[in-house]
């Protein structure tokens, strides 16, 4: 690990849970700046786009992070390359909307589903069942069903969670008897994109994550080097990563940098 030269960090469960930044992150993430490796952070956040991940990090004192990327970046664009400008419709939340309005797509009401061309779901606060019904009645009658990921549960504060953008899509995906399109992690583009934003190949960067089947499949997919952050003990299933950890403390000796906080 002494020889990488950017780390991409997953962040709800690895960076911070909720609003809180686990143990160590801020000073061995200021450490790894310090001793000149690039830092990139991805998320599968389907409410977020990476300009409002990083005032996020900003606010809780993270002030070095190179690249910051969503799933939000690249839905509108991904849909208009496979399908053309269409008629969308969101069910998730208000920013999804607005950036799949902002590629050049028409956002369809949710009443009018059947005038959609291709289905997008995130994360839904208000999921009703009125709104599960539209998208899965849609996807049904033959409308792409695409989402920001199929993460189970979103890690908040005090080991809670909520349920996923997963368990939304699995509910639409199940009705409907399609399988959905998934534009972020473990997918390639995002990996790929930070990448490039970095400036390093794929075999110099690592990917510190706590998901195995979103973060270290989805590095290993692409060629990156794997870091598995598991703070409450090794997961079943580990060895996929090609090291693990259990704390920031950790990952900055493997790094070979000190990370003392202040
Ligand atoms: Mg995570």
């Amino acid at each position: 690990m002494k020889s990488v030269r950017a780390f991409v960090f997953d962040l709800d469960g690895c960076v911070w849970n909720g609003d809180t930044l686990n143990p160590g992150a801020a000073a061995v993430l200021r450490a790894l700046h310090e001793h000149g490796r690039r830092l990139g952070f991805i998320t599968n956040n389907s409410r977020a786009t990476g300009s409002d991940i990083r005032v996020r990090l900003e606010r809780l004192g993270v002030t070095v992070a190179d690249t910051v990327l969503t799933p939000l970046e690249i839905i509108g664009e991904t849909i208009a390359d496979r399908y053309g400008r269409s008629r969308v419709l969101v069910i998730g939340a208000a920013e999804l909307a607005d950036v799949v309005a902002l590629a050049g797509h028409e956002i369809v009401a949710v009443k009018d589903y059947r005038r959609a061309a291709v289905v997008v779901v995130g994360n839904d606060f208000e999921l009703s069942y009125e709104r599960l019904t539209a998208a899965a009645r849609a996807a049904a009658a033959g409308a792409p069903l695409v989402t920001p990921n199929v993460d189970p549960r979103l890690p908040i504060e005090g080991g809670d969670f909520f349920p996923g953008c997963g368990a939304i899509i699995a509910a639409v995906a199940t009705a409907a008897g399609v399988e959905p399109i998934v534009v972020g992690k473990p997918e390639p583009p995002l990996f790929e994109i930070a990448l490039r934003r970095l400036g390093v190949g794929a075999p110099e960067a690592a990917m510190v994550g706590d998901s195995i089947p979103s973060d270290v499949v989805g590095a290993r997919r692409v060629g990156m080097r794997t870091v598995l952050y598991a703070p409450d003990g090794v997961p079943p299933g580990a060895d996929a990563a090609e090291l693990v950890i259990g704390s920031f403390a950790d990952l900055a000796r493997l790094a070979g940098v000190p990370a003392t906080a202040g």
